[in-house]
């Protein structure tokens, strides 16, 4: 099995983000990404992706109703061939049309909080009652930073020192996440929403969350059975793959290099993995395992059913259910999240 690091959920100056496509894949190369996936606000650029300088660049979009008010239901669209913007107004033909396509449409920082002293309002999403949504960026790194920078001290100390500030997703995203995986599968993925704004605070002029540290931060770790070749369809085609089929953890990297997590059942029958089915039966386990010591949760259904530190975590689980890890590591002081993986679907035998 292979596995590939990735950056989904950036912006360039085809919409609101500073960085060009040629600077955009220089910081993916400095952060030695093996893919990035650019999300543009309601446009699909095209000719750009491909691999560029040794980055395989998708091009996907982040759609939303301009008309709306106030600002809501932000979509990232990946795997489409045309653009999609013009079904903004109606969430659910949006997912539709993206679906339609065989693309993969992922809510983007479905829970914001908007403090008075910040660079934007929140833009949470809010049309539940939507189906047919793939997944959900259930860690949003601009969510958080926005939520925290309250204050010009604290929006100051976001900005230059954003690693003391980050602590993991919100817990309401993580419930919403749940809550959809009760329906069905939903595939959860996190993102820097890179934009490499400037701002002006005075004196100050700092870039708020540069490209090159943002991709070094909130990640997605792709599993793979077959590698990445260089050939660019063949590739897109992977990275869709293990996207669509969930077999992906979300990874603060800042706080340690996750390659080499994993999460999957055994038994007697074989191992499964990250976003598969498996009959629950005795002598099932369920084992998670980290590259560095962390706090190691195991939770069903939403609720938290072993918990382990340490590198590993194996457990034998008493009831189907949709299954998955979350690890916190501590830095500066606190505890974070570092991984949060995609379940295992624990059905009951047939
Ligand atoms: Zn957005
Ligand atoms: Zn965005």
């Amino acid at each position: 099995m292979a596995e590939y690091i990735g950056v989904i959920h950036a912006h360039t100056t085809a919409s609101d983000g500073r960085a060009t496509f040629p600077e955009i894949v220089r910081a993916a190369r400095e952060a030695r990404l093996d893919f990035l996936i650019t999300t543009d606000h309601n446009c699909l650029p095209q000719g750009e992706a491909g691999y560029r300088d040794g980055v395989l660049l998708i091009v996907g979009q982040e759609v939303h109703d301009e008309a709306r008010e106030p600002q809501v239901n932000h979509l990232l669209c990946i795997g489409v061939g045309e653009d999609v913007t013009a079904l903004a107004a109606s969430p659910q033909r949006l997912v539709d049309a993206v679906n339609a396509q065989g693309g993969l449409a992922f809510i983007a920082h479905p829970v914001e909080f908007a403090p008075s002293y910040t660079l934007e309002p929140a833009i949470p999403w809010v049309d539940w009652d939507v189906v047919g949504v793939h997944g959900i960026e259930i860690w949003n790194y601009m969510s958080e930073f926005k939520a925290h920078a309250t204050g010009l001290a604290r929006g100051a100390q976001a900005a230059y020192w954003p690693t003391s500030v980050i602590i993991g997703p919100f817990p309401e995203a993580l419930a919403r996440w749940d809550e959809m995986l009760r329906r069905g599968p939903v595939v959860a993925i996190g993102g820097p929403d890179a934009h490499g704004w400037k701002v002006r605070r005075g004196p100050l002029n700092p870039t708020i969350l540069p490209y090159p540290f943002l991709f070094r931060a909130v990640r997605t770790h792709l599993l793979t059975d077959d590698n990445l070749t260089g050939d660019f369809a063949h590739d897109q085609r992977l990275v869709l793959g293990a996207l669509r089929r969930g077999r992906v953890f979300v990874a603060y990297d800042a706080l340690g290099d996750a390659t080499g997590f994993r999460f999957e059942a055994h038994d007697r029958a074989g191992r499964v993995g990250m976003g598969e089915a498996v009959a629950w039966r005795t002598g099932l386990r369920l084992v998670a395992r980290a590259p560095l010591p962390a706090e190691l949760r195991l939770l069903c259904d939403g609720i938290e059913v072993a918990t382990q530190y340490g590198r590993s975590l194996s457990f034998a689980p008493h009831q189907p259910g949709v299954y998955r890890v979350e690890a916190y590591r501590r830095h500066a002081r606190q505890r974070r999240g570092w991984v949060f993986s995609n379940p295992i679907y624990v059905q009951d035998a047939p």
